[in-house]
């Protein structure tokens, strides 16, 4: 097969299978020609596929995904290692051959111990559990908005009357303060005490992916110029004619000669497009003082009010309602400094 097909036929499916994972709640990707393709692939899938293997692939992901355990955790270790693996083996020592007097150790150093610590700070301090000791704290910070959350939500499970703006994690199996999300890439949930740590430990993993991608490109480059592979030439293969390289059969040659490299220098910025929404999604959630909780009960609410006809300026006024908002820079604050608040409700009532 051609080597453009190949290419293109990996970054396509990098690309779909990426969009159906992270948007697979979405309403688009489950309805209309979308949702047929989508179905009818996966109906092949399951009538080719031994029933052992499907049994198998969904006790594991029910296992991985569903309960607490440190799995994903381990997998990330494990790319980070893979990573830095092909940067040491593969693009280090033509640095430090090309371009000796360059620096190419503290910048990885850094960004790579920044990462493991914001990704420590997400995955074990308390994102902020609510017990029958605490919850009366929690209960003063937000009022009950009757669209989103109504007064006298109990857990049946932790017993206590839910504070607005928390829900029950079936993962962690607690009441989480300001809920946004679990994540099974940190075992925990993203709530209201380290969603700041969880932006960090999300920006830091791009630039730690940006600095390998500018180190990989910039190995490519020094190969290119070292060898002199833009003056060298190529025989087609049909005509049997020699011609001036192109980039085309360039990149080819790359691919052929250092795939680890090329793989990294492809595979990153993947990463930092993907991760790199995620973070912005997370910083416009900040900004104007969203969950994503509380835009997944948002759509919800919108739907159930499209199907029961109700007037178009209603669900309008629903689908802007942004009940928690105090302005940029206090939304901003809530997150920066979580416990400020409670703090203070704290100190008054010791008073
Ligand atoms: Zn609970
Ligand atoms: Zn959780």
């Amino acid at each position: 097969m051609d080597f453009l097909v190949l290419f293109i036929g990996y970054i396509m499916s990098f690309v779909i299978g990426s969009i159906l994972y992270y948007f697979r709640d979405s309403q688009t990707l489950n309805t209309g020609v979308v949702g047929y393709i989508k179905r009818t692939l996966g109906q092949i899938c399951i009538s080719l596929a031994p029933k052992v293997l499907i049994k198998w692939l969904n006790d594991t992901a029910n296992a991985v995904l569903t309960s607490s355990n440190p799995f994903m955790q381990i997998m990330f270790c494990l790319m980070v290692l893979l990573g830095h693996s092909i940067l040491v083996i593969d693009v280090l020592p033509y640095l430090f051959v090309y371009d000796p007097d360059g620096d190419h150790i503290t910048l990885p150093i850094i960004f790579c111990f920044a990462n493991f610590f914001f990704m420590h700070l997400s995955c074990y301090p308390d994102p902020g559990e609510i017990t029958s000791k605490n919850q009366k704290y929690f209960m003063s910070l937000y009022k009950s908005d009757g669209v989103l959350y109504h007064p006298d939500a109990f857990c049946k499970t932790c017993k206590i009357v839910r504070p607005p703006r928390s829900k029950h994690c079936s993962t962690c199996k607690k009441c989480v303060h300001r809920f946004d999300h679990h994540c099974v890439w940190t075992n925990n949930c993203v709530a209201g005490f380290n969603q700041r740590w969880f932006i960090l430990y999300l920006l830091s993993v791009c630039i730690m992916c940006g600095n390998g991608t500018y180190m990989t490109y910039k190995c490519l480059c020094l190969i290119v110029r070292s060898k002199k592979l833009m003056d060298t030439q190529y025989i087609d293969p049909n005509t049997r004619e020699v011609h001036p390289i192109t980039l085309y059969i360039l990149i080819q040659h790359l691919f052929m000669e250092y795939p680890h490299t090329m793989f990294l220098l492809f595979a990153l910025p993947s990463v930092i497009i993907l991760l790199g929404s995620l973070a912005a999604y997370h910083i416009y959630l900040v900004t104007t003082n969203q969950t994503t909780n509380e835009r997944y009960k948002l759509y919800d609410i919108v739907q159930k009010s499209k199907l029961d006809n109700k007037d178009p300026h209603i669900i309008n006024d629903i689908q802007s309602m942004r009940p928690f908002n105090k302005g940029l820079w206090k939304n901003i604050q809530e997150v920066i400094f979580p416990r400020r608040q409670l703090n203070k409700l704290f100190h008054k009532r010791q008073r």
